[in-house]
């Protein structure tokens, strides 16, 4: 991909998620673009770090593990560089969780307790505290993974004793929608779940909200997202 439409739609995009912050009154600093490079080559990447882009994400563990070599490589070449937030998006498969501790900044699609266990198992092995999101599967989907919303306490309570683990947030994806606004629903209970577990841990009122894609970042935004997710919008549509 050439870097004219990278440039423009990346423009498009910020414009975009600065006006739906300020439609809610929210400051548009408090929301953090995450450009999803899956499939997309080390040159994409390159060229939407260029544009100032800091935060990546990926789904696949063994997709991303040599894109982000070669791009890490590449970033320690360039003088006075600033380091890239690597996001770990996808379904994350039990045998390859020892890959993914340590490379991912936050893994967001924490979406079973067996991954929580092994996760913090191999993070301290590693000696090294893992950031994740819980995965919430909102509209309880039968084809998404994720936590049902009243897993999440449980989960929290179970998770509060592993060691090395960091639970920064919670994560959800949408229903495919023809309206972004009826995803709006599922965005505020994401919210209203994270309210609700502020109550008995304040440390949540300021967590991480992951959700908003392509179709739905706005209305995302609107609605408290912190983390939007978007591929298509800025690197187009996917082979
Ligand atoms: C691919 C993907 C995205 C980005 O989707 P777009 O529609 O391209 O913006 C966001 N989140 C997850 C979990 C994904 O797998």
């Amino acid at each position: 991909m050439n870097r004219e439409p990278l440039a423009e739609n990346l423009a498009r995009v910020r414009a975009r998620m600065a006006a739906a912050a300020q439609r809610a009154g929210r400051d548009p600093s408090a929301v953090t673009l995450v450009a999803v490079s899956k499939t997309h080559p080390v040159e994409a990447i390159q060229a939407a770090y260029s544009l100032g882009v800091r935060d990546f994400g990926e789904n696949r563990v063994e997709e991303a593990l040599p894109k982000m070599a070669a791009v890490q490589a590449w970033l320690a070449q360039q003088p006075g560089a600033q380091p890239i937030t690597w996001h770990l998006i996808g379904h994350l498969q039990s045998r390859k969780v020892a890959a993914a501790v340590g490379p991912f900044d936050l893994i967001h699609s924490v979406d079973r307790m067996k991954i929580a266990r092994k996760l913090s198992q191999q993070s301290q092995a590693r000696g090294l505290e893992q950031a994740i999101l819980l995965e919430v599967n909102v509209a309880g989907e039968a084809s998404k993974y994720g936590f049902r919303i009243e897993e999440i306490g449980p989960a929290l309570a179970e998770i509060a004793a592993l060691p090395h683990l960091h639970v920064a947030g919670l994560m959800t994806m949408a229903p495919l929608a023809a309206n972004p606004d009826e995803v709006r629903p599922v965005f505020q209970r994401l919210r209203s779940l994270r309210t609700a577990l502020a109550q008995r841990a304040p440390q949540f009122e300021r967590s991480q909200l992951s959700m908003g894609m392509t179709d739905d970042f706005e209305t995302a935004i609107e609605e408290g997202a912190t983390l939007v997710r978007i591929g298509r919008a800025i690197f187009g549509e996917r082979e």
